[in-house]
């Protein structure tokens, strides 16, 4: 199959119809596109995850295929106007080559970095994380899956010895007497995961959400729990003591299956429910009504999200609760288990495959000497060629510009300068690079900043795979190919990979300078090409990809990894016999609650904390400019309770400004009781005036590089 040519025709579709799957988040839905006359549209698809539904997201994604503001050009910002001005591809391309052989040349090859995204195809993401350590050399690579679920995934790997988001199929959910969702609104997030809660509760299963807000979910649950933000961890470790009193610990599963439980077990002891209840805010009866259903409900899933993860603690916080998993005796057991709500389209998939600073293909590690014996082997490059582990995300941004920092970043589908913490001051980093290169399919924020932008394919235009929050590795399906002037992200590595090795060799390392046809036949720009070499690459390896063909994932609705041959059978479920360790057990770790990085104070005397809403997606790049999106979520708001409004003389509806340490931002006030008093919350799609990550707090977990999105101290006045 060449770049941007069609899939094959499935069954049952007419030539002008196409199986594929939503562009947006994890659930990853089933959907139909058909084109016609009047253009391209969304019909759902009956698929496993979604059963047929589809939010307003996935309705709408076709209206971005012929968008007004959709980029057809490459621009080049103008030396002598400071604009942005369209230009060829061969301009374009030249343009970057010359900016990176300039900053190779004047500060070496790590000073050029690369910043990937979650929405990447696993073929993108394979060939960014390849680009960046064998074409450009570089040890600065990471995304912004960083962002969204980097504590879950360092938690699972130091318990289970893998990373993946569920360790079960999703209809799991439907099956289970108790379901514990901490941090998670799947109702606004994805809203057809709904149907396995509305499954499981009409099968006599209890559902309890852990959130500061009454959200869309928690309104739907039998038990809300609504803690201070930063306070899980405590009420988890409570949760566990609870547990312990009562006798509910699974203690044969604990010896056979586990280590390190002791040492838990002598943690918790010191958190005693009434001491939980007066940190969290959490009723002593609440836990103990919550702690008895999750010891004595049969089957029993606990899921972590975003509300968990995005803490200067957010591993520990997920440990918290995967260590009250393990001890109940729930990962491995048929119908039960822990598991991670993953966000972006393809954030399991993209940290799987090389994106992340830390790794190469198929989850290894890059500091492996093994590891790198493998995948070099199949890149066709000494091992010693390939560059160390760089830095997390958001060290990276911060870094950018500075002394000793990278001088040059070239973005693929990411929009750091809305997503980032602290986003002002990751937008100047961004201002002080000598090159700045985005791929994009709009002119996102950062693409604004850029010297060259680069004009990308969507996903109804290319072939590919995805792997959605279980671990089930999808097709995507080309309906059309890009329009012309539009270039696939595989194909731009490729040219930029040709053009590099064609440059000038310089005294960076001129024996590493090679031909550009031999460049360009390593960087392949046909999807397939790519997914037959990412299997190679990953097999052996945790996420092994090797035995998943994409015929396979036709015939099978998906394929889930590890599946490492072709005729024997994928992995839906995973630590039914033994867990990912050297000795096949589970590890326990002790946790214990600590502070947020930044309390409140006189002066910034509330909590602020940010999240999503239906109508939006991440930085809101493509979702902001959907009509119907737009329509139903216009803009900012800063949700208060009606309580704090009154004693801050605000209305509904009046516009206010919320300041932090790290800056302000301005949006109309919208009254709930829904929220805590002493909470301020605000989602954090938009820009401009409205970016609520102008005020959040760039701390970042130790373990997992995440920021602390979740909780930081602000001042709210009327503005
Ligand atoms: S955004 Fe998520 S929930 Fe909505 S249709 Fe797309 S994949 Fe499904």
């Amino acid at each position: 199959m060449t770049d941007g040519a069609r899939s094959a025709t499935p069954p049952g579709l007419t030539p002008r119809e196409v199986a594929t799957h939503c562009p947006y988040c994890a659930l990853q839905c089933g959907m139909t596109l058909r084109a016609d006359d009047a253009g391209v549209t969304v019909h759902p698809r009956e698929f496993p995850t979604n059963r047929g539904g589809l939010c307003q997201k996935g309705w709408t994604a076709a209206e971005l295929l012929d968008h007004p503001d959709r980029l057809t050009t490459p621009l080049v910002r103008d030396a002598a106007t400071g604009e942005l001005h369209p230009a060829s591809w061969d301009d374009a391309l030249d343009r970057v080559v010359a900016g990176i052989r300039a900053v190779q040349h004047d500060a070496g090859r790590d000073a050029v970095a690369v910043f990937g995204g979650g929405g990447l195809t696993n073929e993108k993401a394979y060939a960014l994380g390849k680009f960046a350590r064998i074409g450009l050399r570089t040890r600065h690579i990471d995304y912004n899956g960083r962002f969204c679920m980097s504590s879950a995934a360092a938690a699972g790997m130091r318990a289970f010895g893998i990373d993946r988001g569920l360790p079960f199929p999703l209809a799991d959910l439907g099956r289970a007497d108790t379901l514990l969702l901490v941090g998670a609104n799947p109702a606004e997030t994805m809203p057809p995961l709904v149907r396995w809660l509305t499954e499981q509760r009409r099968n006599g299963g209890k559902l309890i959400v852990i959130d500061p807000r009454v959200t869309a979910t928690a309104r739907q649950a039998d038990l809300h729990l609504q803690p201070l933000p930063g306070t899980d961890l405590a009420v988890a470790n409570a949760l566990l003591h609870i547990a312990l009193t009562e006798g509910w610990v699974d203690r044969d599963y604990v010896a056979d299956r586990t280590t390190g439980f002791d040492a838990v077990r002598r943690g918790v002891a010191a958190w005693w429910p009434a001491r939980a209840e007066q940190l969290s805010g959490v009723p002593v009866a609440d836990l103990e009504a919550t702690a008895r259903a999750l010891g004595t409900g049969g089957r029993v899933i606990i899921l972590t999200a975003r509300g968990a993860e995005q803490h200067a603690k957010g591993v520990d916080t997920v440990t918290a609760y995967v260590n009250l998993a393990l001890a109940l005796g729930l990962p491995g057991r048929d119908g039960s288990g822990y598991g991670c709500l993953t966000g972006q389209g393809n954030g399991q998939g993209g940290r799987e495959h090389g994106q992340k600073a830390d790794q190469l293909p198929g989850y290894r590690k890059i500091d492996d000497p093994a590891a790198r014996e493998h995948v070099a082997g199949v890149w066709g490059v000494p091992a010693d060629e390939l560059p160390g582990p760089g830095v997390p995300a958001y060290q990276l941004l911060d870094s950018l510009g500075t002394p000793g920092g990278p001088r040059a970043l070239l973005v693929f589908g990411s929009n750091p300068v809305v997503s980032a913490p602290r986003a002002a001051r990751i937008e100047g980093r961004l201002r002080d690079l000598d090159l700045l290169v985005v791929a994009d399919l709009l002119l996102s924020e950062t693409a604004t900043l850029a010297d060259v932008v680069l004009p990308t394919a969507q996903w109804a235009e290319e072939d590919g795979t995805m792997t959605n929050l279980e671990g089930r590795v999808l097709r995507r399906r080309a309906l059309r190919p890009p329009p012309p002037g539009v270039r696939t992200d595989l194909a731009i590595i490729s040219d930029l990979a040709a053009r590099l090795a064609d440059a000038e060799p310089t005294d960076v390392d001129p024996a590493s300078v090679r031909p550009a046809a031999v460049a360009a036949a390593r960087f392949p720009a046909d999807p397939a090409a790519v997914f037959a070499e990412l299997r190679r690459a990953s097999a052996g390896g945790a996420a092994d990809y090797a035995g998943i063909s994409w015929d396979r994932i036709d015939a099978d609705d998906g394929v889930y990894w590890p599946c490492p041959t072709e005729d024997g059978p994928d992995t839906p479920r995973l630590f039914a016999d033994r867990f990912a360790t050297a000795d096949g057990r589970a590890r326990f770790h002790p946790v214990d609650h600590r502070p947020a990085a930044e309390e409140v104070c006189a002066t910034y005397p509330l909590h602020f904390t940010t999240g999503r809403v239906l109508a939006q997606y991440q930085s809101g790049t493509q979702t902001r400019r959907v009509a119907a999106l737009r329509r139903a979520a216009p803009e900012a708001f800063v949700e208060l309770h009606p309580d704090l409004a009154t004693r801050l003389g605000i209305d509904d509806g009046d516009p206010v400004r919320v300041t932090s340490r790290r800056g302000e931002f301005r949006a109309p006030a919208r009254l709930s009781a829904g929220i805590r008093p002493d909470t301020v919350f605000a989602p954090f799609h938009y820009a401009g005036a409205g970016r609520a990550n102008s005020v959040t707090n760039d701390a970042v977990d130790p373990i997992s590089g995440m920021p602390e999105f979740k909780i930081c101290a602000v001042r709210v006045e009327k503005a």
